[in-house]
């Protein structure tokens, strides 16, 4: 644990990354701290202002042992050219040195499924040694002993499963691979018995809607009551036709997402918040013709499987990709990423439409999404216009009863106490 002494408060980070803050020192106990999360810490906010690529996450492989319906990325686990196309340990090191060395605190391990790759506790190790907080995204099907003794004795600061199901039918219906439901309970067993903090969440799409309810009782059971759910599903990076219908299949429908949003407490509160910086006055300036508004490329950037930097996960048009492999991180943070974030549309349709927007802090729009959803960064996408639309009228309190019971959330989900701070930012799924 390293110990801050500041303006006579104690001020601590322990061994999994958590800031605890204690009493004045000359009566600083064990018992007055209190936890706190490192992104509610003030001094990461102003860190993150001066443009140090403070978090990054990295994509050890786009292969996984499941193969979910919604899933954006996954290939299939022996896929032999996208394993050989992968990052090797060395790359993976060269990447991680420069990127401490530019300030980053934070990595985030992620895939598709991260444990697939057998040098995985050699890469743990290293993100360690180089004193980074790690948090590692998993469907927890393949945790092994090994895996447990290394996080025993190198504890992670984080470990983010994701929960298809509650029952064997639904979880595997989802992943669409028998045997994986038994699988990821004693992973996830295992994860709970040593200590790790786990956070569950759920992708929430028509085939587990229903069981939603179920899923956060399992999941707040095992996690003092923290359980979160996200219902917006990604089209593929790889512009997959086939998986893209699937995946819009399995889109819940504006209506039923606003339904569980009105109907989770947690949840309606942050949507009030976001409704709060409504105007962003920066964005409706109709004589700006920027794109990016959020905060990609900030404070924190992602590095694909293959070595490609982006500014964050969901942003893959190639134009918006640099090979690390053929260039450098500073390369890539000091010139590259300004450049990106500079990018115009002289569209007119953009202007009009979501460059000017009143709603889009309701909005799931983004470039990144713009171009996964059509092929272009500045078009609206009528789907998310129809979510943000919805969520709008909630907000004001105008809602109506649901248009049919299909809309209606699941029965039992008006019961959750969620815990669940965060919707889904546009920088994609928020770790912190
Ligand atoms: S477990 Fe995760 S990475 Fe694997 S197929 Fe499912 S969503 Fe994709
Ligand atoms: S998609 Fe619609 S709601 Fe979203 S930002 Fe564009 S115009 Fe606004």
């Amino acid at each position: 644990m390293r110990t801050f002494d500041k303006i006579g408060w104690v001020l601590s980070i322990n061994n999994c990354g958590d800031f605890l803050m204690g009493g004045k020192k000359d009566n600083a106990s064990e018992s007055f701290f209190s936890l706190m999360s490192i992104a509610e810490y003030s001094l990461w906010e102003k860190i993150g202002l001066s443009r140090v690529p403070l978090s990054f996450s990295l994509e050890l492989t786009s292969r996984c042992n499941n193969n979910c319906r919604h899933c954006y990325i996954n290939r299939p686990a022996g896929d032999r050219d996208a394993k050989q196309k992968e990052l090797c340990f060395e790359d993976i090191k060269d990447i991680v040195d420069e990127a401490v060395s530019m300030g980053a605190l934070w990595c985030l391990v992620t895939g598709g499924e991260p444990l697939l790759r057998e040098d995985f506790p050699d890469i743990y190790l290293y993100l360690k040694q180089k004193g980074l907080l790690v948090t590692l995204f998993t469907n927890a099907t393949l945790i092994n002993r090994e895996h447990i003794k290394l996080f025993a004795k190198y504890p992670p600061r984080d470990v983010e499963v994701s929960v298809y199901g509650a029952s064997r039918h639904t979880y595997e219906k989802v992943t669409r691979h028998p045997g994986s439901y038994f699988s990821f309970r004693q992973g996830l067993d295992h994860l709970l018995e040593c200590g790790s903090r786990v956070r569950l969440k759920a992708m929430v799409l028509k085939s587990n809607y229903r069981d939603l309810p179920a899923i956060a009782r399992f999941c707040r059971e095992r996690t003092n009551g923290a359980f979160r759910f996200d219902p917006f599903l990604h089209l593929r990076v790889d512009g997959n036709q086939l998986r893209n219908a699937e995946i819009k299949a399995e889109r819940l429908s504006a209506n039923q997402i606003v339904a569980l949003e009105r109907s989770d407490p947690d949840r309606f509160k942050a949507l009030n918040r976001e409704c709060n910086m409504l105007v962003n006055t920066e964005f409706c300036h109709t004589s700006s013709n920027k794109l990016f508004f959020c905060g990609a490329g900030m404070s924190s950037f992602f590095v694909d499987c293959e070595g490609r930097f982006r500014l964050c996960s969901s942003l893959s048009h190639p134009d918006c990709t640099y090979d690390l492999r053929r260039g450098s991180l500073a390369e890539a943070w000091y010139k590259f990423t300004p450049a990106i974030r500079d990018m115009h549309s002289e569209r007119t349709d953009y202007l009009e439409n979501c460059g000017s927007c009143p709603i889009v802090n309701l909005c799931m729009w983004c470039p990144a999404n713009a171009y996964l959803e059509s092929g272009k960064f500045d078009l609206p996408v009528e789907y998310f216009c129809e979510v943000a639309h919805q969520r709008m009228v909630l907000i004001q309190g105008k809602e109506g009863l649901p248009d049919s019971r299909e809309d209606e959330a699941p029965e039992g989900h008006a019961s959750f106490q969620g815990n669940d701070k965060k919707l889904k930012t546009k920088e994609g799924v928020s770790a912190l």
